[in-house]
C-alpha cells in the first residue's frame, strides 16, 4: 500500500514547487524507498504540446510519447528513473475521461457530476500512477497556487484521499516568505493567508516549506507553527541555492525525510545520498569555465529573459559541464539577430560551442542557418536538436551540395530541394487539422554506424531516444550529402529514417534528430552531451 505526499503552493507560483517536490523524492528514495511523482496541471489543454514554450515553458516528451510539463523532466533527473504518461495529468485529462465514461453509460443511469466525479477519476489515476511501478511513496504536485480556481478538485481529491486514509495521505505546503526591502524583516504573514485558503478547502498542511532568499530563522519558524497549527520541526527552512541539485541535501539538513517517515510510521532503510554529495561538491568546486552559447528564440517575454523553454537542453549541459569538471556558462543567442546582422557572427569566436535546440516554423530560421555555417566553417564544435540538426542537413545541402533554395517542407513546402520533408502519416495529421498529441512522439530505436562520433559516444550498437517532430531528412537526398562529407551515423531501422548526422573534418559536429536532452541526468550525464562538452572544452 502506497503512501501519498500531496505539495501545493502558497503565496505564487514559481517558486520551486517542481524541486521540492523532486526533491523530497529523492531523500525518500535515498532512505530505500520506491519512489514516484506525479504531476497536475490545473489546465484545460490535454497534454503540455499545444502550450507556447515561452509561456508555459517546455514540453518534455516521456518515453511512450507524452507531451508533458518540464516538471517531469525535474521527476526524471532527481530520480533517476523514466517517468511515463500515467503519471501526468490536466484538467482536461481528466474531463475527457470522465465524459467518455459517461458517453459509455459506465455511471449506470447516474447524474454525473463535478464532485464527486471528477475528484473520483483524479484519485483514480494518482493510485494508478502508485501501483504501476508498485511505489512505496507517491508524491503529488497540484499545479498553480492554493486559493486559485482552477486547482480546487483536485485539493477537493486530495483532501477525500487524506479522509479515506488518514495515515497514508501527507499535504506539503511549498510557500513564499517575502523579504521587503523597506522593511528588511522576513514576513510570514502570506503563508499564514495560504494556510488559512488551504485549510478552507479543508486541508491543513503537514510540513511547510519556506522558499525564501535567506533561511527562515527561529523567531519566524515559531511563529509560523503557531499560527498555522504545524509544528515547528515541521517548518522547513528552503533558501535559495546556486544549484537546484542541492535542495535534497538542504531538505535533508532540517531532517524533513525522518519527519515525513516518522509520521507515516515508518523506519529508514538505510541507504544514503553519498553520490549526490558528490555531485554538489563538483557543482560548487569547479571553476574553469566551460562557454557554450545556445541559438534559439523562445527566450524573452516582454522585458524578461526565461530560459524555462529550454530546460532539459540546460541541465543536461551543466550535466556534462560537471561530468568533465568545469562550470557551465551558458549564453542565450537570440537567432533572429543574426539573420539582420550577420556581422554579429564573429561574436560565436567566444564560444567554446554552439547548441541549436528544437524548434518550428520560420522565425529567426534564416540566423540559425547562418550561425550553423559559421560553426562548420570555422570549426567551432556544433550540437544540433532536432530543428537544430535540419537545419544543418539544409545549410550542408545549400552551401556544400549546391542545392538552390533547399529549405525543410515545414518552412516552404513549394521548394524545389526539400531535403527535409514531411513523414507521410503527418501530412495526414495536417491535413486534417489533428495536432495535438501527433507528431512522432516517444522513444524510437536507432541503428548507430560504426566508428562514428555517435557511436563511440554511445559505445552501443543500438540505442532508444524521444522524438517530437513531423519531419524528417528526406532519402533522396541521401547520397548527395554523403558524397560531399556527411556521415549518416543513426538511422531508424523499422522506417528507415535518419536519426544522426555528423561532419568529417570537423572537430565535433553532430545533429540528431531526437532530443537526447530528456534521458540526461545529473549522476549519468548524456553520451552526446558529454562529448560535445568534451570537444568544446578541447578547442579551448
Ligand atoms: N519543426 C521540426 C519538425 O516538426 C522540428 C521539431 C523539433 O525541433 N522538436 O520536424
Amino acid at each position: 500500500m502506497a503512501k501519498y505526499i500531496f505539495v501545493i503552493g502558497g503565496v505564487m507560483s514559481g517558486v520551486g514547487k517542481g524541486t521540492a517536490t523532486a526533491s523530497i523524492g529523492k531523500i525518500l528514495q535515498s532512505k530505500g524507498f520506491r519512489v514516484t511523482a506525479v504531476k497536475i496541471d490545473p489546465y484545460i489543454n490535454v497534454d503540455a504540446g499545444t502550450m507556447n514554450p515561452v509561456e508555459h515553458g517546455e514540453v518534455f516528451v516521456t518515453t511512450d510519447g507524452d507531451e508533458t510539463d518540464q516538471d517531469i523532466g525535474n521527476y526524471e533527473r532527481f530520480l533517476n528513473m523514466d517517468i511515463t504518461s500515467v503519471n501526468y495529468m490536466t484538467t482536461g485529462r481528466v474531463y475527457q475521461s470522465v465524459i467518455n465514461r459517461e458517453r459509455n453509460l459506465e455511471y449506470g443511469g447516474k447524474c454525473v457530476e463535478v464532485v464527486p466525479h471528477v475528484p473520483e477519476e483524479v484519485i483514480r489515476r494518482i493510485k494508478r500512477a502508485a501501483k504501476t511501478v508498485k511505489a512505496d511513496f507517491c508524491l503529488i504536485e497540484i499545479g498553480g497556487t492554493v486559493g486559485e480556481y482552477q486547482n480546487v478538485l483536485f485539493l477537493e481529491a486530495a483532501r477525500m484521499m487524506r479522509l479515506a486514509a488518514p495515515k497514508d495521505v501527507l499535504f506539503v505546503l511549498v510557500s513564499y516568505l517575502p523579504v521587503p526591502p523597506s522593511i528588511g524583516e522576513m514576513k510570514t504573514k502570506p503563508t499564514q493567508y495560504a494556510v488559512r485558503s488551504l485549510n478552507s478547502a479543508g486541508i491543513q498542511p503537514d510540513f511547510i516549506i519556506c522558499r525564501s532568499e535567506e533561511p527562515i530563522d527561529g523567531p519566524r519558524k515559531r511563529k509560523l507553527a503557531v499560527h498555522c497549527s504545524v509544528q515547528e520541526q515541521d517548518i522547513i527552512a528552503a533558501p535559495n541555492v546556486g544549484s537546484i541539485y542541492e535542495v535534497p541535501l538542504i531538505f535533508e539538513k532540517e531532517k524533513i525525510g525522518d519527519h515525513i517517515l516518522q509520521k507515516f510510521g515508518l523506519k529508514s532503510k538505510k541507504r544514503d545520498l553519498k553520490d549526490w554529495q558528490k555531485l554538489v561538491r563538483t557543482i560548487k568546486t569547479a571553476h574553469q569555465p566551460v562557454r557554450i552559447a545556445v541559438v534559439g528564440k523562445y527566450f524573452s517575454t516582454g522585458n524578461f529573459i526565461l530560459t524555462d523553454a529550454y530546460i532539459s537542453v540546460i541541465e543536461s549541459l551543466k550535466h556534462a559541464a560537471w561530468f568533465h569538471k568545469r562550470k557551465p556558462e551558458l549564453h542565450w543567442l537570440n537567432s533572429e539577430e543574426f539573420e539582420n546582422d550577420p556581422k554579429r557572427l564573429i561574436m560565436l569566436d567566444e564560444f567554446d560551442g554552439v547548441l541549436i535546440p528544437g524548434g518550428f516554423g520560420s522565425r529567426g530560421v534564416e540566423g540559425k542557418i547562418k550561425v550553423i555555417q559559421y560553426c562548420r566553417e570555422h570549426k567551432i564544435p556544433y550540437f544540433g536538436l532536432c530543428y537544430g540538426m535540419q537545419m544543418a542537413v539544409v545549410e550542408f545541402s545549400r552551401h556544400l551540395c549546391g542545392l538552390k533554395g533547399a529549405n525543410t517542407a515545414e518552412i516552404n513546402p513549394h521548394t524545389s530541394n526539400p531535403v527535409i520533408h514531411i513523414i507521410p502519416e503527418q501530412a495526414e495529421n495536417l491535413a486534417a487539422k489533428k495536432y495535438g498529441g501527433t507528431m512522432r512522439l516517444g522513444s524510437y530505436d536507432c541503428k548507430l554506424v560504426r566508428g562514428t562520433k555517435a557511436q563511440k559516444a554511445y559505445g552501443k550498437n543500438i540505442i532508444k531516444e524521444r522524438h517530437r517532430h513531423r519531419y524528417e531528412l528526406n532519402n533522396d537526398y541521401r547520397d548527395q550529402l554523403e558524397e560531399k562529407g556527411m556521415i549518416i551515423s543513426g538511422v531508424n531501422p523499422q522506417r528507415n529514417l535518419v536519426e544522426i548526422i555528423e561532419l568529417k573534418d570537423h572537430p565535433w559536429f553532430v545533429g540528431v534528430q531526437f532530443h537526447p536532452e530528456f534521458q540526461s541526468r545529473p549522476l549519468s550525464p548524456h553520451p552526446l552531451f558529454r562529448d560535445f562538452v568534451g570537444a568544446c572544452i578541447r578547442r579551448k
